[in-house]
């Protein structure tokens, strides 16, 4: 039996995004992505997105508050009774306590966090390539940089949090999206 209640961590590049799709898919349950609220948000131009923006181009994380609040809000909605895959939120030990906070309101907890490692060069070529193709304007290679830097510091604490709960599995993401989704299929049959 496959878990439903789903976090995908990984560095910006390591492919949280397409897993997160194909999973859904298989699934059946929502995607939840913090990245394509707030760039929807910021393509609104409601308060959330101008209050977001500059940070996403600078490649900095969105307050705590902004986005615990979009995600909760989220997180409310009727369809995520069944489940979700949650992709790119938390980022933040603050955030993570805040979503183990939302999910025991609602009477239920996270099931499985998987972690997609990907080395860094490896990163950063992937991020660059999706610079040139999609145009994305927080994917230019300063940026790209400080996101990894801030990954590290600010995101990457996650990894123990969620080892020490026992929801932890590290999953290789260097491969064909194939492959690596097999190995996230059996990270959560297991
Ligand atoms: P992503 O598409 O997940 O890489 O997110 C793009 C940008 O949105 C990030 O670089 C952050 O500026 C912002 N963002 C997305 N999710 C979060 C989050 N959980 N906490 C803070 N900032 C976020």
């Amino acid at each position: 039996m496959s878990a439903r209640r789903v976090l995908l961590l990984g560095p910006p590049g390591a492919g949280k995004g397409t897993q997160a799709a194909l999973l859904v898919g298989r699934l059946g349950v929502p995607q939840i992505s913090t990245g394509d609220m707030l760039r929807a948000a910021v393509r609104a131009g409601s308060e959330l997105g101008r209050k977001a923006r500059s940070y996403m181009e600078r490649g900095e994380l969105v307050p705590d508050a902004l986005v615990i609040a979009a995600a909760g809000e989220r997180l409310a909605q009727d369809d995520t009774t069944r489940g979700f895959v949650l992709d790119g939120f938390p980022r933040t030990p603050e955030q993570a306590r805040a979503l183990d906070a939302l999910l025991a309101e609602a009477g239920v907890s996270l099931e499985r966090c998987v972690s997609i490692e990907v080395d860094e060069g490896t990163l950063l070529r992937r991020l660059l390539e999706r610079s040139r193709i999609e145009g994305r304007s927080d994917d230019h290679e300063e940026t790209i940089r400080h996101r990894m830097r801030v990954y590290r510091e600010q995101t990457q604490p996650l990894i123990d949090y969620y080892r020490e709960r026992g929801l932890l599995a590290e999953v290789d993401g260097v491969g064909s999206v194939e492959e690596v989704s097999k190995r996230i299929e059996e990270a959560l049959d297991a």
